[in-house]
């Protein structure tokens, strides 16, 4: 048969429409297959990186494995040399030293690795009718009745007079007890459906159910709670004074599984946002000599607004930065006034079940690639760093060049909501940044949803950023 010539129409429009992609059909087999390939180690990562300290740690064992040792203020490290900081259990920094100095700018990919959750209060224990409760306090944005009747893993830790610490992790095995919030049976529950969702499930029902039976037989008030601080204080140590110095929380109890007859996606909690501090880990892991210093930072406290030490709007990293230009005999603002960042967290992905929260023309799509995002923020683009034009067209170009799999996304509709990321926090320090991730379905649930492809194509993303 005789090739169809292109009418003039359809040339002009491959010339100038943007070029909504058929997204994973474009990649060859190989490409799909090294996805999955990438993704096991993800999953690996995401089971032993549930709350900060754990993705921490387990950085840590990966960064020292491949040659990263604990940056030495008096050391000269030479282009290629690879050091990691950690601050307070709770953020690691990743260098790997460029060929340029670093007033000539660094290259920073910033992900989070806090997730939502329910956090225990400080004087959390209670007995109730013969029950023992843990109180909460939820921390981030959350669906509270999602986080109801699953079962749920304690995870934490806890800090004693003497300074010594325990850590807790309690509920991920089988043969080990796990933990769960009740929920009003339906029978029971004709005025609790017709209250409004905010009503409906309140942040003082979020109580954890953990235990039923009293210590002993005597005519003494609360053996059921007495049953429990002393399991607690066999197992750990614990008195129930020691709650007040400890980060104990409760996390969805199940590991990342497969999603699909097809396997393309994972289903997990905490994908917001390791599946990103991931991929951005391991492109440091992967770099060899950059030409600029590539830095990855895993920072907390992103889901309660980047406050505090440990979070985005800590000097920690503008510290370190300056640490590195003083020992190269360079300005520490020069260096970061010449950065650029990728502000590594995730977007909205489109869910066709709930179409109208989303504008499809702008919304980013499960196997489309890694999704730039110029700005967050709600209400007429408050609290936003909105990107410039010029450095937009710089990673768009990138991308591209690079073969990487990419799209853009706002998230959801105008005046729908919104939400923010570390992206202006890194902004307000002069440094060229935009948000680039990986599209989530169910975003903030118990099990968020990922498809391989576009995690391996944030990795792609990351190595090109640091190349
Ligand atoms: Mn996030
Ligand atoms: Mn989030």
């Amino acid at each position: 048969m005789e090739k169809q010539e292109k009418s003039a129409a359809a040339q002009l429009k491959e010339k100038l429409f943007v070029n909504k992609s058929n997204g994973i059909k474009k990649l060859s087999a190989d490409e799909v297959a090294k996805a999955d390939e990438f993704s096991k180690g993800y999953v690996e990562f995401l089971n032993h990186a549930k709350v900060e300290r754990e993705a921490v740690a387990t950085s840590v064992k990966i960064a020292e494995a491949n040659g990263f040792t604990p940056y030495d203020s008096t050391k000269q490290y030479k282009p290629g040399d690879r050091a990691y900081v950690v601050n307070r259990g709770k953020n690691i920094l990743l260098t790997v030293f460029g060929k340029q100095k670093v007033d000539k700018g660094v290259r920073l990919a910033i992900a989070h690795i806090d997730s939502p959750r329910l956090d225990l209060k400080p004087n959390p224990l209670y007995e109730a009718n013969d029950l023992a409760l843990f109180k909460t306090h939820y921390y981030g944005g959350i669906k509270k009745y999602q986080w109801t009747a699953i079962p749920l893993a304690l995870h934490g830790v806890v800090a004693f007079k003497d300074g010594s610490c325990k850590d807790v992790i309690i509920g991920e095995n089988t043969d080990e007890p796990c933990f769960c919030v009740t929920d009003l049976l339906p029978h029971l529950a004709q005025q609790q459906v017709t209250k409004p969702m905010s009503k409906a499930f309140t942040g003082e029902d979020l109580n954890v159910l953990i235990g039923s039976r009293p210590f002993s037989n005597d005519d003494e008030a609360e053996l059921v709670k007495l049953n429990i601080l002393n399991i607690l204080f066999e197992k750990y140590g614990i008195a129930e004074e020691d709650f007040l110095s400890a980060e104990l929380t409760l996390v969805p109890a199940f590991q990342a599984r497969d999603i699909g007859f097809d396997r393309s996606m994972i289903g997990a909690y905490g994908h917001d946002d390791k599946v990103c501090a991931y991929p951005a880990l391991m492109a440091a892991v992967d770099a060899k000599t950059p030409e600029y210093t590539a830095v990855t930072l895993l920072v907390d406290k992103e889901e309660t607004g980047s406050d505090g030490n440990t979070g985005m709007q800590s000097a920690f990293m503008e510290h370190f930065i300056n640490e590195l230009a003083d020992a190269q005999g360079v300005k520490g603002y020069v260096a970061l006034n010449n950065s650029k960042c990728l502000s590594a967290d995730v977007n909205a992905a489109f869910d066709p079940t709930y179409a109208s929260a989303y504008e499809a023309n702008n919304s980013s799509y499960i196997n489309n690639g890694v999704v730039i995002t110029k700005y967050t923020g709600s209400g007429g683009k408050y609290g936003t760093s909105d990107a410039s034009a010029e450095y937009m067209a710089e990673i768009r170009s990138m991308l591209q060049r690079e073969n990487v799999l990419w799209q853009s996304g706002e998230l959801g509709k105008v005046d729908g909501g919104g939400g923010g990321t570390i992206a202006k926090y890194v902004a307000n320090l002069n440094v060229d940044v935009v948000d680039l991730g990986v599209p989530v379905l169910s975003m903030h649930a118990p099990m968020e949803i990922i498809s391989k492809v576009d995690l391996y194509m944030a990795y792609r993303a990351f190595c090109a950023f640091f190349e």
